[in-house]
């Protein structure tokens, strides 16, 4: 049985170069570069509650770090630096290799080095803990919505939703559509490009974890404002115009978590700079709706009449949230 050096060693050891000490001491010492302020965010991810325990062990190392890269990129800040604390049941050396590859593969494409965590024995418990730095003073945050603004989203919204609705045999998909929100759902891409290139433009900015609503309630919260969103604007993934239960398609769009798209709002004369955005990243951003004063979200459709929606995020306190 190896020890809990030996695995260290061999998973989570590669040198880290922009550090001035990584893993192997008491601590990691970094040096923030001139005239930024650091983002600092952690998440944790539960076998069972946030992945199935015989999830593909590199597309968990993948997701583990894109959930937390999603909230730096929400912030508007390039990631740097990540720490990861690990309880495992036993030692599978198989399932640490393959992890720690899904892993690093990422980190590697966004410039991101792990520089510590912790190793322990115990239900299988991941937590990630990423430092990104922003220009000091500019991060974005979820307090700076105005009336008037306009909301974006990027990309497309739904898929991963759908996509765990197909692993618990709540709806069928045919092959194409399942693999497209499989994919979504087990390797978000992070819009870190995006949420750094946001600084300037958005006046504040959430990534959707929990859903387009649930996320976008928090902005609204925040900043003390209300929203009209257009429900025939929002730009549902192509699985869901295919989806025979409409309600769930529904669902999914407005209420469906993992899909770690941003949602932001910018003053209405920004709109052509966002545009040329979307063009260079080569990333869909859709305006879907307008601040208002006031408070709460109205849904209209496209004869602006006021539609009834009951969705909520995910909420792990909320009744009916079990593992
Ligand atoms: P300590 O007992 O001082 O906390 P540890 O034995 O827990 O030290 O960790 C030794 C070194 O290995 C530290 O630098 C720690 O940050 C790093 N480390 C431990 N577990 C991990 C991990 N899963 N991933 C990355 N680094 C790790
Ligand atoms: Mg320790």
């Amino acid at each position: 049985m190896p020890s809990e050096f030996e695995l260290i060693a061999r998973h989570f050891s590669r040198p880290a170069a922009t550090a001035r000490l990584g893993v192997g001491d008491d601590a990691a010492l970094v040096a923030p570069t001139g005239g930024m302020e650091l983002a600092v965010s952690t998440d944790m991810l539960l076998a069972g509650r946030h992945f199935l325990p015989d999830t593909d062990p590199r597309l968990l190392g993948h997701k583990a770090l894109a959930v937390n890269l999603s909230d730096l990129a929400a912030m508007g800040a390039r990631p740097r630096w990540a720490l990861l604390a690990i309880a495992l049941p036993r030692a599978d050396e198989a399932w640490l290799a393959a992890f720690s590859a899904g892993l690093y593969a990422l980190a590697e494409a966004h410039g991101v080095e792990l520089i510590g965590g912790d190793t322990s024995r115990g239900p299988l418990t991941l937590c990630l803990t990423v430092i990104g730095e922003v220009p000091a003073g500019r991060a974005l945050t979820r307090a700076g919505a105005r009336p008037g603004d306009e909301v974006w989203v990027s990309g497309e919204l739904g898929a991963a939703a759908l996509g765990l609705a197909h692993l618990q045999g709540r709806c069928r998909l045919q092959p194409e559509a399942a693999a497209a929100c499989l994919a979504r759902l087990h390797t978000p891409a992070p819009r870190v490009a995006l949420g750094a290139a946001l600084v300037g433009l958005a006046s504040a900015a959430i990534d959707i974890s929990d859903g387009l609503l649930a996320d976008l309630g928090h902005i609204l919260e925040r900043s003390g404002v209300g929203a009209e969103l257009e429900y025939t604007r929002l730009p549902a993934a192509a699985a869901l115009r295919g989806c025979a239960d409409v309600q769930l398609a529904q669902r999914c769009l407005l209420a469906g978590g993992d899909d770690y798209e941003l949602v932001f709002t910018a003053a209405p004369a920004l709109g052509a700079a966002i545009e040329s955005l979307a063009a260079r990243l080569g990333l869909p951003l859709t305006r879907i709706g307008r601040i208002t004063a006031g408070a709460g979200l109205a849904l209209r459709d496209d004869h602006g009449r006021t539609m009834a929606y009951e969705v909520r995020g995910y909420d792990h306190f909320a009744d009916g949230a079990e593992a």
